[in-house]
C-alpha cells in the first residue's frame, strides 16, 4: 500500500532543515526548501496520480472532464482520514492549545497548509494536463471558500495563527526567554512561566 501520500506539510518543512545534503543540483537552497523545483514537480505528479486514482475508484466512475468543485471538496474530505494533524473540538480541554500537554481523542485531519498547497499543485497540474483554466475545478469558488473555512477552524482549534510562517515557534520563544536573554519580546505565557521557574510568583 502507498502510505500517506499527503504527509503533513508543516512537519516536513521543519524536518527539511536537517537535510543539508551535498546535492549539486540545488543552486543556492533558500529557506523555502519545500518549493525546490524538482521536489515540487515530483510532489505535483504524485498528487495528480493520486487524484486520478481517486477518480478511477469513484462510484459512480468520474471523468476528469466532469469533475467539479464539489468533487474536489469530496476528495479533500476523503483525504482527512490520512491526516496527522490533531484538530481539537470545541469541547476538548485543549481547544486552542498549540502544544497540548496530554493526548486527547480529537480527530486527526489534514492540516490546512497541506490542503492549501495540494490544491495549488493540482490546480497547476490540471492545466498542464490539458484542462482549460476556466473549467479548472481546483480553482472553483467553493474550493476557495472551503479552504478558508478549514483555515479559520484549525487556527482556532489549534491556537495557531496562519498569518505568516515566518514568526518563531512558541517553543523557541520560550526557550530563549528561559535562557535569560533579557529580550522584552517574550510572550506573556512564557514570562509567567519564567517567573514561576525563578520562584518569583506564588
Ligand atoms: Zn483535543
Amino acid at each position: 500500500m502507498m502510505m500517506d501520500p499527503f504527509a503533513d506539510i508543516e512537519t516536513s518543512q521543519s524536518e527539511n532543515a536537517t537535510g543539508n545534503s551535498s546535492n549539486s543540483t540545488s543552486a543556492g537552497t533558500s529557506s523555502s526548501a519545500a518549493s525546490t523545483p524538482s521536489r515540487y514537480e515530483n510532489q505535483k505528479r504524485r498528487d495528480w496520480n493520486t487524484f486520478g486514482q481517486y477518480l478511477k475508484n469513484h462510484r459512480p466512475p468520474l471523468a476528469l472532464s466532469r469533475c467539479s468543485g464539489a468533487h474536489v471538496l469530496e476528495f479533500l474530505r476523503y483525504l482527512d482520514q490520512f491526516g496527522k494533524t490533531k484538530v481539537h473540538t470545541p469541547i476538548c480541554p485543549f481547544y486552542g492549545h498549540p502544544n497540548p500537554p496530554a493526548p486527547c481523542p480529537c480527530p486527526l485531519r489534514q492540516a490546512w497548509g497541506s490542503l492549501d498547497a495540494l490544491i495549488g499543485r493540482l490546480r497547476a497540474a490540471y492545466e498542464e494536463n490539458g484542462g482549460r483554466p476556466e473549467a479548472n475545478p481546483f480553482g472553483a469558488r467553493a474550493v476557495r471558500l472551503y479552504l478558508r473555512e478549514v483555515r479559520d477552524l484549525q487556527s482556532k482549534a489549534r491556537g495557531i495563527s496562519y498569518e505568516k510562517k515566518k514568526r518563531k515557534r512558541p517553543s523557541q520563544q520560550h526557550l530563549s526567554a528561559a535562557a535569560g536573554a533579557g529580550a522584552g519580546s517574550a510572550a506573556p505565557a512564557a514570562s509567567v512561566l519564567d517567573a514561576i521557574k525563578a520562584g518569583v510568583v506564588l
